[in-house]
């Protein structure tokens, strides 16, 4: 190996939504909208990167005040199992990005998806995308109460994966969460389209 040459990465760190799953929060409020007086754009915007979602997913709701407020907020009347069913299934396959991981776990390398989200979003992939079990550890902002790009869910990886630095590469679709990884020494990947991350993998020579 060349002087040049950083080491190989040791566990690669995945971002779940718009790198693995696809997702639309305009699906869930179209489903809602037909089940309240509100219009599906408001609807969306009470959502969509919105406060109450940023406090949910970083741990200070449960499943049922948040059921509540929505409820609240938007007119929903429907029951929480119904509620959690819609909101649950915005989520659909990126196929190259799934491939990628399941190549990297045939070649035995260590997996962990680091997803800013939550209980509802994270029972429906379990339930309906089997590629999902197959990571080697699961880290959740809703979990660790704290989102990306806040260094305090990035320590909490490195003391999962027993690594720091080089060891570890991590592929995310935002910018100041892979920026908020260099910042750490993190081997990163600005993910914008399968075929460069895919490139990106295997210059740093995990395919
Ligand atoms: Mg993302």
């Amino acid at each position: 190996m060349s002087k040049t040459t950083s080491p190989t990465p040791t566990a690669v760190i995945f971002d779940l939504g718009k790198v693995l799953l696809d997702f639309d929060y305009g699906i869930v409020a179209r489903r809602l909208a037909a089940h309240s007086g509100r219009d599906a754009e408001q609807i969306r915007g009470l959502l969509d990167q919105s406060p109450l979602l940023h406090r949910f997913e970083s741990g200070r709701m449960t499943n049922d005040e948040f059921f509540r407020e929505v409820s609240a907020l938007t007119g929903y009347t429907g029951v929480f199992e119904e509620f959690a069913d819609i909101f649950g299934d915005i989520f659909a396959p990126i196929a190259p990005m799934i491939d990628l991981h399941a190549q990297l776990r045939a070649r035995g390398v260590p997996t962990f998806i680091f997803s800013n989200t939550n209980d509802l979003a994270i029972r429906h992939i379990r339930a309906n995308f089997p590629f999902f079990a197959n990571f080697t550890g699961y880290i959740y902002s809703h979990e660790a109460r704290a989102m990306k790009p806040d260094a305090r869910i990035y320590e909490v990886i490195e003391q999962r994966t027993q690594r720091t630095g080089a060891a570890l590469l991590y592929v995310d679709d935002r910018k100041e969460n892979v920026d908020a990884g260099a910042a750490r020494g993190w081997r990163v990947v600005h993910h914008e389209t399968p075929e460069q991350t895919i490139a990106a993998v295997r210059a740093a020579g995990l395919l």
